[in-house]
Order: C-alpha cells, then structure tokens, then sequence
C-alpha cells in the first residue's frame, strides 16, 4: 500500500542540528520498510524566526538534500504514485522568503515547493503563530504570497498559523487549504491542533489534514498510544474527512510518540490499528497515501 508522508524535519535535523543521516528518524531504509513511497522533506525556518538565519539555513538544507538518500522530484510528478522512496519539498516557517516574492519563485523554480506553512511558531512577514493567540490575521505580504502560490500550484499550509489567519487563508485562496501536521483541538486541546469548524472547513474545500504523531498534540499531557492517532483519524473521518485524511508525521522533529510509530518502518502498525477499527481497505489506500497524492495531483494541475 502506497504511504505518503505530509511532513518531517529531517534536512534540518542533518543541516542545523548536526545529527548523521544514519541517525535520523527518517531513513531511506526505514521508508522502503514500512512503504513509504512519498516524504514530504520540510525546509524549516529553524527555531529563531526571523531573528535567525532563515533563507540562509534553508540554503545549508539544500545542500544536505544529497546526504538524506532519497531522490527529490523537483518536477511534475508523475503519473503513478511512486513505489519506492522518493520525496518533495516543501517549507516550514515563510520567514525565510524574507518577505520578498522574488524569494518564493527563485525557491520554485529550484525546488518546486508542495505547500507552505505561512508561519512557525513566530510572527513574520505573512502573518501571526497559533502559539501568540488567535488574534491577527495575514499580513498585506502574506496575501501577496497566497496569490503568487495560487499561480504556482503551492498549496497553504495552515499547521502553526493562528485562527485569523486560518480564516484569511480560507476565505483567499483558490488552491485548499492544508494542515500538513496538525490534529484535533476538541480532542487534545493545545494551540497548534485545529477546532472542530477549521478541520470542517478544510474538509468542505477539498484540502488536506495530516494527523500528527507528537504525543503531546494527540494527547494532552502526553504520553499517547497508537489509539489516540486513532481516535484522530476516526474523528476527522466523522467530519466526512475520507477524501481530506492523512498522515504528517511530524519525524525528526517531535520528542515523543506512540509506541510502535516512532519511525516510517512502524506505519504499517497503524494501517493494522485502523485496520481493527473497522476501516476498509480502499479508506486505508486513502488515509495512507493517495489523499497527499491527490490534492498534490491537484494543486500541480493548477499550475498547468
Ligand atoms: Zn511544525
């Protein structure tokens, strides 16, 4: 069963912080293992904001790109999902087009961005972070951006923004909506997770959701079990979310997980898990993978 994956922060675990390939989360080996066809590779803004280095780092991510193992497609995809590990871009924290239009299309042209998280967790040029509350929505550059991504077939990735933005990008953009790594508020009630009429939202536009497998986003507290990813899943699809549901698993970049789904090998323990609650076996080919796929089919359509 073709896997696909909505986000990780590899590059930036091997770029900035220094840890080996071989010691990262996600490996080529382990993907092919638990049959991972697609990864999406983040280019993260890093964790000091616009006070950082932003463009800079993702320039030192792009040179780790070879390191990783697994090909990058920078071009169309293609037809078939892909059979064997392969991955795509896409950027985490939009601080780091320094709030320039040029910025985003020399990193399109290059590298073919999926989606953009508008914002980490810190104000920038777009717009406001969900951790600062939900007050203020994006910016006059941030609606210059969405116009320029609607062009380009680069899908709004609302993991990390803020409430009023959210809606701003609702309300925006003609591509859907995404939240490339984010789970359910009414479940687990922490600033990063979606409420129950802004998963609605994403759903009723045709985006995308993917369930994150941080503990602390899946339960509050922590210390969750592959049944609270389940519990995750079973509430989106109960929004009508078969066609929006998918996996961001959130690897190299999160400190805590469900046993037996601490790295892209374990996904198969969950397909079982939602297996035994009942899902059938063309809503798992959907959660799995193809749901990632097709919005990304889609948005590339667009482009065209
Ligand atoms: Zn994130």
């Amino acid at each position: 069963m073709f896997i696909a994956d909505a986000h990780c922060d590899t590059l930036y675990a091997i770029a900035i912080e220094g840890t080996k390939p071989e010691a990262c989360v996600v490996t080529p080996a382990r993907m092919a293992a638990g049959g991972v066809g697609l990864q999406t590779f983040a280019l993260f803004c890093g964790k000091h904001g616009p006070a950082g280095t932003p463009y800079e780092d993702a320039q030192a991510m792009l040179r780790a790109v070879p390191r990783v193992g697994v090909p990058i497609l920078t071009g169309d995809l293609p037809d078939e999902p892909p059979a064997s590990p392969t991955g795509v871009f896409s950027c985490e924290g939009g601080e780091m087009l320094e709030g320039s239009l040029e910025r985003f299309h020399e990193f399109q042209r290059k590298l073919r961005l999926r989606m953009i998280a508008l914002t980490w967790n810190f104000e920038n040029e777009i717009g406001h972070p969900a951790k600062e509350g939900p007050e203020g929505g994006l910016k006059p550059f941030g609606l210059d951006l969405l116009r320029a991504m609607d062009a380009e077939g680069v899908l709004a990735d609302v993991s990390h923004l803020n409430e009023a933005g959210f809606w701003d990008v609702c309300e925006h953009t003609a591509l859907p909506p995404i939240a490339s790594h984010s789970d359910c508020r009414w479940l687990c009630d922490v600033p990063r997770n979606l409420w129950k009429e802004q998963a609605r939202a994403i759903i009723e536009r045709g985006g995308f959701i993917g369930v994150n497998f941080y503990s602390e986003f899946l339960r509050e507290g922590g210390g969750a079990t592959l049944d609270d990813v389940v519990r995750h899943v079973d509430a989106l699809m109960e929004l009508g979310g078969e066609d929006a549901v998918g996996f961001g698993s959130d690897f190299d970049g999160i400190e805590a997980w469900p046993e037996g789904l601490g790295h892209p090998g374990e996904f198969p323990n969950l397909l079982d898990a939602l297996r035994s609650r009942g899902y059938s076996e063309g809503q798992l080919e959907k959660l799995a993978g193809l749901n990632l796929w097709n919005v990304l089919k889609r948005a590339e359509a667009v482009r065209r």
